[in-house]
This record gives structure tokens, C-alpha cells and sequence, in this order.
């Protein structure tokens, strides 16, 4: 992709955005035509769920100019949350003036499961599934012939020994699919033949979230001088971020908050590609938890010798780009057009660098000036909105309101008449 400004992108309306993209060879006509039109139709609303009587719609957003691994994206993202785009989008330019995002992709596979009960020796079991290995492999394949013809199908075979369990595994690459009901149909394959094997009873078989076969690390490096224009401030700050990230590492509560704000930037990019957001958080929650304390997802240091703080992200993202509703919803077409059409691989790693950058950001907010003084703004717009300020009148009322020391709808409302 070709250097474009993003120079006044967040002063321009929606309209103006949509035509910066067009002209910038970033957005076809048609998928202008379905962000215009900002909905999802009853009839492919209909198709995805059950009893539909309707549609929600989110902002669809996007946080320019990431450079990741070398190349720029612009990334779609979907919240309802103020502050999360511009945040994004803020630390993406640093990041990339300090050389961007660099990430790599473990491996890419999925994980099912067959749980068994009721196994009197469970040890002969084992080796009678260990020594099948290849047969049950094959099995596995044969349930979905089709994921081996594009290239992908199981891989690897194990089992555990957990209490009254035998649980055995199964990794399946699923290619360019997230690989749900593809993993499901395997695993349930497998069942008649695994009961006889051991002699014991199935519990269930089905897909596990806990994707750590499918883990990416994003990384990024930012310039001291890119944190504060003084130096000693930009010191200082770098020292409490790596001590911000510390916390996070030791304390649930703070840790649970820090991945909050990474996944401001990862929900909103799954979901704007149609990807299962609930799979992707429980997965990410469940390694935060690892080693049986849950921490942070990501770690910054301060390399003082080199005046840079280093930011590392890992996180398991079975990220898809086929499959599920991804090609029914129309708006979701249009943010994997506007990705380039990237593969499976690519998003994860995307979808990591946008945590990592949303991560730089709230930490870098926290340590110096706070949330707030950048929220209130945002508040207050908010509250002018839903005391019915027209759009002229919202920058004044904003204004007014900020003046204020308590900001509530009732302030806003007497502002207003005060107003018009
Ligand atoms: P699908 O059932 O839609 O299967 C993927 C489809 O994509 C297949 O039909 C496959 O076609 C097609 N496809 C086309 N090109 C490719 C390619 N290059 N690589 C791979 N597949 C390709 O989706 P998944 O099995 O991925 O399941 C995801 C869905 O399941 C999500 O909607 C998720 O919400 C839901 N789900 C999630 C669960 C969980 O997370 N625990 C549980 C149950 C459902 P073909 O068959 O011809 O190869």
C-alpha cells in the first residue's frame, strides 16, 4: 500500500472519511454504498440467528496507518466505546515512527477434545490410543475430507490423565477457517471407536477455546523522545510504565483492567471481521491465567541504554476468514476489503498489534495525565448529545459543560435551555 496522509481524518465527517478512502484507492463503490447504508438486512439478520425482530448497529471505525511487519494497514474497528479509536490510532503513529509492529505467528491450529469416564485401566488405555495414533488421525480427516483437500486436517493426537477423565486431543489445522463445527465434526467421529478402545464412555466431544496452538506475539519498540519532549519527563514516564505493566503482572485486580484495554482494540477488530469475539475472549482470559494467576497479556520494558520501552503482546487469536457469518454480514465484507483481503494469518497478527498499541496507549494515559482528563471530554459530549444539543450547539455546550465540576444529564439539560 502507498504512503497516504491521515493528516485532519478525525475532523472530517463520515462522509468526508468515506470519500478520503475512496480516493485513496482504500474503498470500492459498493463497499462505500454498504457503509453508508450502515445496516445489516432483516432477511441476512434472518439467516444468522433465531428469532430475529432486528438489527444493532455499532460505529465502524477505522484506526489508520499501522505499519505491521513492514507493510500499512488500516484497521476496521467496531465499539461503542469514545476514546478507544482515537487512542489506537495515536499510538499506531508512534509506533510507526519508532519502526512499527513486529510480529510472529507460533502455529495456527485448533484444538478438540474427546472427554471419556468410567476407563478401569486407564494407563492400557492411553497406550492403546497412542498406539492408534495414525488410525485415528485418518478418521478425523475422513469426518471432513474437504479442510485436507485445502491443504489443512488433523495434525497431532495426545491424551491426559485428569481425575475420573481420559481427555484426548486433537489438533486440527483449519486453514483459513476458525474451525468450530469442523473441529466438533472430528472429534465426534472419533467417539464409537475411542469408547471401544478403552472400554469407557464419552462425556463429550467438542472444540476447546483454550487455542495456545494458535499463538501470536505482537512486539514494538517506542522512542523515549516520542513519550514526552522533555527528557526527564519521557524517563519518568517509560519507569512507571514498565512498573504499570509490573502491576499487572502481580495484582488481579489491575490485571484484569489491563487486559480490558487490550481487548478495547482486539474485540473491536474481531468483530468488525465477523470473527467469534466470546472465543476469542475466553481463550485470551483462560492463558492470561496460565500458570494459575491471572496477569496481564502484555509486558513493557524500559531500555534505558537504548532510550526506547519495549511492549510485547501474546495471545491465542484462532482467528478466520472464512466461515461463520464472515461472508454473509455486508459490513464485515467491507472491512476485510478494506484489510487488503489479508489471510487468517495476517489478521492475527493485526488483530495482536492493535492490543499491544491500544495497551501503549491506556498505560501511557495512566502514568502521566490519567484517564479521565481525556474521557471528560468525550463525557461530555456524550451528555450534550443525550440532553438533545443539535449539532450546532454541541461544541458550546461541551465547552460549558467542562467548566462545570460535576458533569451529569441534568447540568447539561439546564445548559441547554439556557442555549436555545
Ligand atoms: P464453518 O462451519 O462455516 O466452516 C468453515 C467453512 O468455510 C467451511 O464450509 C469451508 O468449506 C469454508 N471455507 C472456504 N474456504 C476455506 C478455507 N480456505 N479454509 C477453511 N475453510 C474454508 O465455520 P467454522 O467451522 O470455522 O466454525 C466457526 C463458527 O462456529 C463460528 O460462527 C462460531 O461462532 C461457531 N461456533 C463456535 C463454537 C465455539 O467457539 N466453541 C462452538 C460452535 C460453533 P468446506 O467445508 O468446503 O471446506
Amino acid at each position: 500500500m502507498t504512503s497516504i496522509s491521515w493528516t485532519g481524518f478525525s475532523k472530517k465527517t463520515p462522509q468526508e472519511r468515506l470519500e478520503h478512502l475512496q480516493s485513496n484507492a482504500l474503498l470500492s463503490p459498493e463497499d462505500k454504498t454498504i457503509l453508508e447504508s450502515a445496516s445489516l438486512p432483516l432477511a441476512t439478520a434472518n439467516q444468522m440467528a433465531e428469532h430475529v425482530i432486528g438489527t444493532l448497529s455499532l460505529p465502524f471505525a477505522l484506526a489508520p496507518d499501522f505499519q505491521v511487519d513492514g507493510s500499512i494497514y488500516h484497521l476496521p474497528m467496531v465499539t461503542e466505546e469514545p476514546s478507544v479509536v482515537a487512542a489506537a490510532s495515536f499510538a499506531a503513529k508512534l509506533i510507526k515512527r519508532s519502526g512499527g509492529f513486529k510480529t510472529h505467528i507460533h502455529q495456527r491450529l485448533m484444538i478438540g477434545q474427546v472427554a471419556l469416564y468410567d476407563i478401569s485401566d486407564k494407563d492400557n488405555a492411553h497406550q492403546t490410543i497412542l498406539t492408534a495414533k495414525e488410525n485415528l488421525i485418518n478418521m478425523a480427516n475422513q469426518a471432513h475430507p474437504s479442510i485436507v483437500k485445502r491443504g489443512g486436517g488433523a495434525r497431532d493426537i495426545w491424551c491426559e490423565d485428569k481425575e475420573d477423565f481420559l481427555i484426548v486431543y486433537l489438533s486440527v489445522d483449519t486453514q483459513e477457517a476458525m474451525g468450530a463445527n469442523m473441529v466438533n465434526t472430528m472429534m465426534e467421529a472419533l467417539v464409537p471407536d475411542l469408547e471401544i478402545m478403552t472400554q469407557g464412555k464419552s462425556l463429550m466431544a467438542i472444540l476447546s477455546n483454550y487455542a495456545t496452538e494458535s499463538l501470536v506475539t505482537a512486539e514494538c519498540t517506542v522512542d523515549l523522545r516520542f513519550l514526552s519532549r522533555d527528557k526527564d519527563q519521557a524517563h519518568r514516564l517509560a519507569q512507571k510504565m514498565e512498573l504499570a505493566s509490573q502491576l499487572a503482572q502481580v495484582d488481579p485486580y489491575r490485571a484484569t483492567t489491563h487486559n480490558k484495554g487490550i481487548f478495547n482494540g482486539v474485540d473491536a477488530l474481531v468483530l468488525a471481521t465477523g470473527n467469534d469475539w466470546r472465543a476469542i475472549e475466553a481463550g485470551a482470559h483462560a492463558y492470561a491465567c496460565q500458570d494459575g494467576h491471572y496477569r496481564g497479556l502484555s509486558q513493557w520494558h524500559y531500555d534505558q541504554e537504548a532510550q526506547k520501552i519495549k511492549g510485547k503482546l501474546t495471545l491465542p487469536l484462532p482467528i478466520a476468514t472464512k466461515g461463520g457469518s464472515i461472508g454473509l454480514n455486508p459490513s464485515v465484507v467491507a472491512a476485510h476489503d478494506i484489510l487488503g483481503n489479508v489471510n487468517a494469518r495476517t489478521l492475527a497478527r493485526l488483530i495482536a498489534s492493535l492490543g499491544l498499541a491500544q495497551n501503549f496507549a491506556a498505560l501511557k494515559a495512566l502514568t502521566s495525565t490519567g484517564i479521565q482528563s481525556g474521557h471528560m471530554k468525550l463525557q461530555a459530549k456524550s451528555l450534550a448529545l443525550l440532553a438533545g444539543a443539535k449539532e450546532e450547539q454541541v461544541p458550546t455546550l461541551v465547552k460549558q459543560l467542562l467548566q462545570e465540576k460535576h458533569l451529569n444529564l441534568e447540568t447539561a439539560k439546564q445548559l441547554l435551555a439556557k442555549l436555545s
